[in-house]
């Protein structure tokens, strides 16, 4: 692919962005942009009846947290009827379409009839009728849906980007419809009109279109024009191997984004669909993308989505994110999720003063809570952290003992005098790091898993910190007492 191109994002507004949807999206979106070309958002609402502005409005949401910005639309099918209505006259004036009168009824028995021949079903009217038939089938309130006149015996070669040269005989595609009997223009004859009306140079799309390109082709010769390339990339499955959807989890944006991913993690991840830069590279920031990718190296066979995957590459992204950039969106997130308002004043202070220990840790927002929910509440030891301390009652009393004696001692209380003085009395009473550290931490925070024993020991100040010690000594006294 050389030269600017013009590619375009053709959604139907008739639900939310699909990881599909958004494969494609991104896929078109870095052809744009790695080209210095043209990326076009065009919705395609012809269907009235499922197209809705809500699902219009999400699906631009959601493009734009992705950070997938588009140069020309969003332009409307439901908007450009002019353009469909003087390419349907085109068609009709040079005899490409045709009127088609069959009833339901007699396309049912042309398919029966196929299939008991062992053809395959593919439907034609009846393309000569005389003026004065014509005239009779109109008379008895009968209105034709207009089909293309598929020239048979022929072929149509598609030179896939991704496929290679796919050859359709044209016995195998019937004589599809362009025009309802409504009067409304089909998908085939609306994105054939759009792709070249737009001058758009390179058509990427998901591989179910594929059986729809001969007959789009079709229809831009019929026009004069000539039709773009094309690049039909693989399906995408859940780790089941099944095609994506709802049940393996998050299936959407809108889900990716609630779960707490970083949009630029979904585009890593998302990138990943189909197209690889090598074998092994797999964290990409967008500029990275945009220089590196390239339609020939998109693959024919499926793509899998994995959800863990996607953990793991959220995880280092945040982790590539600058301090403050972290903060901020870590703090954006858990307000939009009602987390910092639902913990009521000077919640936001300590997310921000825990943002630095969490970023070590953490694999999406969502984990926030896992590491440094225990900063918000009283302390409350989980059941399995209390069965570590409680698995050696006398020597979890010895150690948190320990700790807290040489803790009170100190003149300064941060993460590094801390970290000394807990190396030191570790050594002095001849203790493994983790049978003497690991009871700290739980003393303190409660949990099994959470964010660092010294940092979490410095956020928390002295004050509260020794409060935590003694509450968990306590608790294990009494334990002692009544054996
Ligand atoms: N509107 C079609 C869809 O959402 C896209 C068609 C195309 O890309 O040509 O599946």
């Amino acid at each position: 692919m050389t030269g600017p191109a013009r590619v375009r994002f053709a959604p139907s507004p008739t639900g939310s962005l699909h990881v599909g949807g958004a494969r494609t999206a991104l896929f078109n979106w870095l052809i744009a942009r790695h080209t210095g070309g043209v990326f076009v958002l065009r919705l395609e609402d012809t269907d009235r009846e499922r197209s809705t502005p809500e699902s219009e409005a999400e699906i631009l949401r959601c493009l734009t947290w992705l950070g997938l910005d588009w140069d020309e639309g969003p332009e409307r099918q439901s908007e450009r009827g002019d353009v469909y209505d003087a390419a349907i006259a085109t068609l009709k004036a040079s005899g490409a379409i045709y009127p088609a009168y069959e009833t339901d009824d007699e396309l049912e028995a042309q398919r029966a009839a196929a299939r008991a021949d062992k053809r395959a079903p593919v439907v034609r009217g009846r393309r000569e009728r005389d003026p004065a038939e014509i005239a009779a089938l109109e008379a008895e309130g009968r209105r034709p849906a207009w089909r293309f006149a598929v020239e048979v015996p022929g072929e149509t070669v598609i030179q896939d980007y991704v496929r290679g040269p796919v050859t359709f005989d044209h016995a195998q595609i019937e004589d599809f419809i362009v025009v309802r009997s409504d009067g409304t223009p089909t998908y085939n004859l609306a994105a054939a009109v759009d792709d070249v009306d737009m001058g758009i140079t390179h058509v990427l799309r998901g591989e179910d279109h594929i059986s729809n390109t001969p007959k789009q082709m079709m229809v831009m010769r019929a026009l004069g024009a000539a039709p773009p390339d094309y690049a039909h990339i693989p399906l995408i499955l859940g780790e089941d191997r099944k095609r994506l959807s709802k049940r393996h989890g998050a299936a959407s944006v809108e889900d990716l984004e609630a779960a707490g991913f970083l949009p630029q993690a979904v585009v890593n991840a998302l990138a990943l669909l189909g197209w690889s830069f090598d074998d092994k590279t797999t964290i990409f920031t967008v500029d990275e993308l945009v220089k590196a990718f390239s339609v020939g190296r998109v693959s024919k066979s499926p793509a899998i989505f994995d959800l863990k995957k996607l953990q793991v590459m959220n995880g280092r992204h945040l982790r590539l994110m600058p301090a403050d950039e972290f903060v901020e969106a870590l703090v954006g997130w858990l307000r939009s999720t009602g987390y910092i308002d639902a913990r009521g004043p000077g919640a936001e202070e300590r997310v921000r003063a825990s943002a630095p220990l969490v970023k070590r840790k953490i694999s999406t927002f969502a984990d926030y809570d896992d590491l440094a929910g225990w900063l918000f509440t009283p302390l409350e030891i989980e059941p399995a952290a209390w069965e570590v301390l409680t698995r050696d009652v006398k020597h979890s009393i010895q150690v948190i003992g320990g700790g807290l004696g040489r803790l009170e001692a100190l003149p300064e209380f941060t993460a590094e005098t801390v970290k000394d003085a807990l190396q030191d009395q570790l050594h002095v009473m001849g203790e493994a790091a983790r049978d003497f550290l690991e009871p700290q931490r739980i003393a303190v925070t409660g949990r099994l898993v959470s964010t660092g024993t010294y940092e979490s020991l410095a956020l928390l100040g002295p004050e509260e910190a020794f409060a935590r010690y003694r509450a968990t000594l306590a608790r294990l006294a009494e334990l002692w007492a009544a054996a």
